[in-house]
């Protein structure tokens, strides 16, 4: 019997689902179980050709809308995803291995959350006039045509809904690549915005690995790409575009601090440790992985944070009590327990977890290890899995030194009591995304992105519209032209 997961077909072509078997397949595996859920096939050069002809045509009459009737069909949509947010977390989760606990408040409603401030602002984007004296400059914010966006595999709802709503917000036309890995819930959101008035060809998904995604980014046709991925990807996909003078978003990974100070209370510390590390079982890129803990709240906070850490709940991610879910694949938990190894290895200190654990799919347990040390592996490479670094210091001088001694500057926490400290640390620290006496929080309202090898360009907020758009400006002459002959 065919699994509910299984979609009608593997790409969103010009308003419809396009199959061509000639791909090469891409099974889709459910990490809770390991069993085959669906197929998809890869985009053939064909497909790949259909999709970007068919979005270089559309954005012609889209881009000439006006900004209303553009938000109006985005504002649909995000009423869509959230009355059907449930089927769409169940698929989730099924994309994912992620826990409906989560899926359902985190996903789908993070999509449209996008769908609707990005529908919302749509209507509002002019430009400015600038008086000359008796001329004047008057500037246009313009689409910037055909852009492509690309998903890791963590977030594939939330991805395929940041990058597309400010896409069409802006008047663009997208062809979005998902991670071979979660190719299922992108192809949602594109039915869904096409249910709710979006005209065909706007908003299509391919499926396929990076060199689709190379094809992609390579194609004259297109005017900006829109990446998250990891580091190395992020270096690879921008030169491809600089090659072009393409328009660039690169999200990357991180290795982001959290520095606890001694006066912090101590049980929010601890959740935003947990936030930080461990929900989608770490699968997140502003991770704060790297936890900094000054020495004399040390071990009531490693006490606490252990006796928290075993009330997880391992368990069937389809089950609502299930709090803590498996890895993506076979192969990323693979990764994570080879981090594992490598932190006992090097001398750290495992407080809890620290295996595969014992049951089917690809769950490893939550790990913290304390006394790590600046040099080790795991305080210094991602890990993208549940594993919490826990690294002792004396000051606030040290500590912002040691935080920034890293190629990455995605996300940074502080948490304590001495608000004039909180706002001079986080100052100093070189991070895009920073939270104090919080972590994790990511409202479609703030800018998201990183600084350092961890990004360029901003997803969300304000911010995003201007790395979805171009501004065009017009010199107005109201006298004569003078000139030297
Ligand atoms: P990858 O970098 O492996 O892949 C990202 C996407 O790029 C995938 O769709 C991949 O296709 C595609 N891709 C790979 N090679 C190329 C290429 N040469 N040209 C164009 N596209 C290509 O990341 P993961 O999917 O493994 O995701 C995990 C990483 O993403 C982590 O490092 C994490 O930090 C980062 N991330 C960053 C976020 C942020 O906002 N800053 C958010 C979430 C994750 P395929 O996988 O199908 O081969």
């Amino acid at each position: 019997m065919t699994h509910p997961a299984q979609p009608k077909a593997s790409h969103f072509i010009n308003g419809a689902y396009v199959e061509d078997t000639a791909g090469t397949p891409i099974p889709v595996i459910y990490a809770a179980t390991g069993e085959q859920i669906a197929t998809v096939y890869a985009a053939t050069p064909a497909i790949v050709e259909q999709a970007l002809s068919t979005a270089k045509e559309a954005q012609k009459a889209w881009g000439k809308m006006t900004g209303t009737e553009r938000g109006r069909i985005l504002r649909r949509a995000a009423d869509i995803m959230r009355a059907r947010n449930h089927e769409l977390s169940v698929l989730e989760t099924y994309d994912t291995g992620k826990p409906l606990q989560e899926t359902l408040v985190a996903d789908a409603t993070s999509g449209a959350d996008a769908l609707e401030y990005f529908g919302g602002l749509a209507g509002s984007l002019t430009g400015e006039h600038i008086p000359m004296g008796e001329d004047w400059v008057y500037t246009v914010r313009e689409a910037l045509g055909l852009c492509v966006g690309i998903g890791a595999w963590n977030y594939p709802t939330q991805i395929a809904c940041w990058k597309g709503a400010p896409a069409l917000a802006c008047g663009n036309s997208m062809v979005f690549k998902p991670s071979e890995t979660t190719p299922l819930c992108a192809l949602k959101v594109a039915e869904i915005l096409h249910e709710a008035g979006l005209p065909a060809g706007l908003y299509n998904v391919i499926q396929g690995m990076g060199e689709v995604g190379a094809a992609l980014v390579t194609d004259p046709r297109v005017d900006k790409v829109s990446l998250t991925g990891s580091v190395p990807t992020g270096k690879k996909v921008y030169a491809a575009a600089a090659a072009g003078m393409k328009h660039v978003t690169m999200e990357l990974g991180g290795k982001s601090p959290l520095i606890i100070f001694d006066d912090a209370d101590v049980e929010n510390a601890v959740g935003g440790a947990i936030n930080g590390n461990f929900y989608s079982s770490g699968q997140v890129c502003s991770n704060g992985t790297r936890v900094f803990v000054q020495k004399g709240i040390k071990e009531k906070f490693l006490a606490r944070l252990a006796e928290r850490t075993g009330a997880a709940v391992l368990g069937d991610p389809q089950d609502e009590a299930t709090s803590f879910g498996p890895m993506v694949t076979e192969n990323q938990m693979n990764i994570v327990l080879g981090y594992i190894e490598k932190g006992k290895e090097e001398g750290a200190r495992l407080i809890c977890g620290g295996k595969r654990a014992d049951m089917p799919g690809f769950f490893v347990e939550p790990t913290v290890f304390a006394d790590v040390t600046d040099d080790m592996t795991i305080a210094r490479e991602e890990i993208f899995g549940p594993v919490m670094s826990v690294l002792d210091f004396d000051t606030e001088e040290e500590v912002i030194a040691r935080a920034n001694d890293t190629e990455f500057g995605l996300s940074a926490g502080v948490f304590t009591n001495d608000f004039s400290r909180a706002h001079r640390v986080i100052g100093q620290l070189e991070a895009g995304s920073c939270f104090i006496n919080s972590y994790n929080d990511a409202p479609v309202e703030a800018p998201f992105g990183g600084v350092k090898a961890s990004g360029v360009g901003r997803e969300n907020s304000k911010e995003a519209i201007k790395h979805f758009s171009q501004v065009k400006s017009v010199y107005v002459r109201m006298g004569d032209v003078e000139a030297a002959f």
